[in-house]
């Protein structure tokens, strides 16, 4: 069991959970909030709460199932030195070790309807100079032009009326 605190982790604005098995970063601005991790696991993750993450509602393994599943990269984990979580079943996607690595993986862009694009596969986003943005195997990109986080998706395309 944890105190459940929330902490702001120094790299950025990402913000940081632990219990003596896991710990989970959130990075605020890489969330498209497709809401996948609410669906999947609200015992754990609700918006309506502070902290919204809540590492006692579920165990270690189920939190991790369910980050590997977060489809913009926004929700990542580590295993602390104190855990005991088998390592090879927290190697997934949501690994904060794990980059855009496995070059075997073709890579698939889908565009989601009325919202974002959907980004599958290693990738290395570069910004205009060249700079790289972000490298991971999964993103979720602005397709509306409204995001105040460009070029990933914060969700603005919900608020868009239809007719607009
Ligand atoms: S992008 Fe990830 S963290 Fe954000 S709502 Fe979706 S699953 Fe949750």
């Amino acid at each position: 069991m944890s105190d459940n605190k929330e902490k702001k982790h120094q790299n950025g604005n990402a913000r940081e959970y632990k219990t003596e098995d896991l710990i989970v970063y959130w990075y605020p601005s890489m969330c498209s909030h497709a809401a996948k991790c609410i669906t999947l696991l609200p015992e754990v993750f609700d918006m309506q709460k502070r902290p919204w993450v809540n590492m006692n509602g579920a165990s270690a393994i189920e939190i991790i199932r369910t980050i590997d599943k977060c489809p913009s990269g926004a929700l990542r984990y580590s295993l602390p030195e104190t855990s005991k979580v088998d390592p090879d079943l927290a190697n997934g996607p949501g690994n904060i070790k794990n980059k855009a690595t496995d070059l075997s993986t073709p890579v698939t862009i889908r565009a989601v309807k009325d919202g974002p694009l959907l980004v599958k596969g290693p990738v290395t986003l570069l910004d205009v100079d060249g700079a790289v943005l972000r490298e991971a195997n999964s993103m979720v990109l602005c397709r509306c032009g409204k995001s105040k986080n460009p070029p990933f998706c914060d969700g603005e395309h919900r608020f868009i009326k239809k007719d607009e």
